[in-house]
């Protein structure tokens, strides 16, 4: 199986697809803000220095984000793949996570960029629809996972609640941030031709087959 990494805009889908991607084929999920928040709880070496630096409201360096990384990588079986999830941001860890790869012995496999317009995002976000009881989720605005009957669950025959995390204003603000800032390692796995393109504003099980393809 390839490791891969995520290029995602918010609300793209990435939580879903990392979800599925765990549980049917077994990989390993690495977040670099769950793992600084291991080291700090575990009271490492590592943890104290990030716990000083977060507490004295400095950002965690690139450096000490690549020796984390090195530390986590270290411990995998090398026959388990892994999702990289929001890193690499920038050229420069880009250039980190190459040089800890290869002192690893271990490839980069695919980046996958799932593209979603802004419309489409802001749909997503704002059209989210839960169940109370079963926790289904639903979407009043996508076209997709609309409820059979307005503001009813199909299971339960409840009334739905809107859960929305964001006002149109900020998801605009992330989505813009967002593209801006990645925009670079897009181009660079691009001119790599290890950029893979999915469009992520279908239903979830279009997208899903579409990653699934790339995964072997
Ligand atoms: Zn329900």
């Amino acid at each position: 199986m390839n490791n891969i990494l995520f290029i995602a805009p918010p609300a793209a889908g990435k939580g879903t697809f990392s979800e599925l991607i765990k549980e049917k084929y077994g990989y390993v999920h690495i977040s670099t803000g769950d793992l600084l928040r291991e080291e700090v709880k575990s009271g490492t070496d590592l943890g104290k220095e990030i716990s000083d630096i977060m507490s004295s409201g400095k950002l965690v360096s690139d450096d000490l984000i690549k020796r984390m990384l090195e530390k986590k990588l270290k411990t995998l079986d090398k026959n388990t793949p892994f999702i990289m999830d929001g890193y690499p941001r920038t050229l420069k860890q880009v250039k980190d996570y190459e040089e800890i790869l290869e002192k690893l012995g271990l490839n980069i496999g695919k980046a996958i960029y799932l593209k979603i317009d802004k419309e489409t995002g802001l749909k997503r976000v704002l059209g989210r629809l839960t169940c109370p009881k079963c926790k289904r989720g639903y979407n009043k605005l996508t076209g997709y996972n609309m409820p059979k009957v307005e503001w009813i669950c199909d299971d339960c025959k409840i009334e739905l609640e809107s859960r929305v995390d964001d006002t149109e204003e900020a998801y605009n603000i992330r989505y813009d941030t967002y593209m801006k800032e990645t925009k670079p390692i897009i181009e660079y796995f691009k001119s790599k031709n290890n950029l893979i393109e999915i469009d992520s504003t279908l239903d979830a099980d279009s997208t899903m087959k579409e990653i699934e393809k790339w995964l072997v």
